[in-house]
């Protein structure tokens, strides 16, 4: 190439890809120009004011140390947000070969403005979001002592007029399989829909890594994150999913720009922000920044209620399905996991009655959820939770538990939380060193025997590890 200018600009990219990485790299700079350089000044240019804050505020540095590694009397960098149009922007070859002195402005890529092609249709195909199922309203939402507080959260925000302050944001939803998430998440989107005032984007965060990951392979994650920004409540479900380090950092810029620009992000997971071990802190502070709230398990009164809405919705379409109150007082007594087998119960009475002609009763109802009904064997209790209560209990963070420090308020919660380990689990000495912040077995083994040994002696010790273990239990 015999524009030195280009030429230095193409050593300058070589160097920016080699260090951060090529999903870095083409996920933030492929649509980086270099628009001149003068006196010492590099301007560069991005499509969009996101992509602008972003790299000026994670990447200026990087990026002008590059510059300075190729073009030592590079002083300082300029980055602007170019026009949708440029006049001349693509100029010809000839032309941008000559003009040494003054500024010298450069040709761009010419990528600007072509017409939308094959893989932005899929971006947007997936910004659709996925797909809602009908009956999960709020009208079918059944509210009872565990999911309270997070139910009229959903309400107030699925609720909220456009200019409304916005009272908790991130909304972050957090329960067990079956409890009611993906219910209320699809509420709160067919609600704020049919209100119409704002926008409700649900994804999956599947869908969200699909989204994302297919727009860095046909390079328009900017298409993506543009389209993403003109929502006006964003619907996150099962975050826990969400895996890779730039997907990650994605999902942090684009939870960052939609809170500081007012809109309303809602998230579901199967865990508290605290323990998403595979994002990094400051994800996890501003996912905690909003309103975080639990939905325990649905007791016995709510899955009676449950049972009682579902029979209700079936009876639409089938007008002769009937299940009388014992038979309902009995699955919502012995069939206790979770929301998803009360309705494969009731599913498979509805089968029943339909295919047979004959009434639910009782006898049928025994005969045919018997291997839905769990023993009440005790639950698998696992080593987060174990780490988490044990945390909770001695106030101090999971982090100190799984840490080298040695003082004494983190060293006996730390034996406790590995005696427990070792009792409630199944897990080896080598695994649960493993947990624990790599620990040798040996280590483990010293805890287990001490707490051991003082547990014979120190009653109330005693006493602390029972309640413990009933809490992990329950
Ligand atoms: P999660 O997403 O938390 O795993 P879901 O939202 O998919 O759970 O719920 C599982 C099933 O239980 C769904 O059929 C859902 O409608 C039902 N369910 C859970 N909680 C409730 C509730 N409070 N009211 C009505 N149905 C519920
Ligand atoms: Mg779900």
């Amino acid at each position: 190439m015999s524009n030195p200018i280009q030429e230095n600009w193409s050593k300058v990219q070589q160097r920016l890809r080699a260090e951060v990485g090529e999903d870095i790299y083409s996920s933030w700079f492929a649509r980086m120009d270099l628009e001149a350089i003068d006196a010492g000044t590099v301007r560069l240019s991005v499509p969009t004011r996101f992509l602008k804050s972003w790299i000026q505020s994670r990447y200026a540095e990087r990026v002008l140390a590059c510059w300075q590694a190729v073009e030592g009397e590079v002083r300082c960098i300029e980055l602007t947000v170019r026009s949708a149009v440029r006049p001349g922007a693509i100029k010809s070859k000839a032309e941008s070969e000559n003009g040494a002195e003054g500024p010298r402005f450069l040709n761009g890529n010419g990528t600007a403005h072509r017409p939308m092609s094959a893989g932005e249709a899929n971006v947007h195909e997936a910004l659709g979001g996925s797909p809602l199922d009908p009956r999960l309203t709020f009208e079918s939402f059944v509210v009872g002592r565990s999911n309270t507080l997070a139910h009229a959260a959903a309400k107030q925000v699925a609720s909220a007029k456009r200019g409304d302050a916005v009272m908790f944001n991130p909304l972050y939803i957090h329960a067990g399989v079956g409890l009611g998430k993906t219910h209320l998440l699809q509420a709160i989107t067919w609600s704020a829909n049919a209100i119409g005032e704002r926008k409700a984007l649900y994804l999956t965060a599947e869908k969200f890594m699909y989204g994302f990951v297919s727009a860095l392979r046909t390079q328009t994650a900017l298409a993506f994150k543009d389209a993403l920004r003109g929502i006006g409540i964003l619907v996150i479900d099962d975050l826990q999913f969400l895996q890779g380090k730039s997907t990650q950092a994605e999902f942090c810029h684009t939870l960052n720009a939609l809170i500081d620009a007012g809109r309303q992000v809602i998230i579901a997971s199967d865990r508290p922000p605290s323990d998403l071990e595979t994002f990094d802190d400051r994800v996890r502070s501003r996912l905690a920044g909003g309103l975080v709230v639990e939905m325990g398990p649905l007791g016995e009164e709510l899955r009676f209620e449950i049972l009682k809405t579902r029979v209700i919705a079936a009876r639409a379409h089938h007008p002769s399905f009937d299940v009388p109150p014992p038979v309902l007082g009995y699955i919502a007594k012995t069939v206790t996991h979770n929301g998803r087998d009360l309705e494969g119960a009731l599913n498979r009475l509805l089968a029943h009655s339909k295919l047979t002609g004959h009434a639910v009763t009782l006898e049928m109802a025994e005969r045919e959820v018997r291997d839905l009904i769990r023993p009440q064997e005790p639950k698998r209790v696992k080593i987060e939770d174990i780490q988490r209560v044990v945390a909770r209990q001695y106030n101090v963070s999971r982090s100190d538990l799984l840490s080298s420090r040695r003082t004494a308020n983190v060293v006996r919660p730390r034996q406790v939380a590995m005696y427990l380990a070792k009792t409630l689990t199944l897990r080896s000495l080598p695994e649960i060193g493993r947990r624990f912040g790599g620990r040798d077995h040996t280590t483990v083994l010293h805890a287990v025997r001490k707490i051991e040994g003082l547990v014979g002696n120190d009653m109330a010790l005693a006493e602390e590890i029972e309640i413990l273990k009933r809490q992990l239990q329950e």
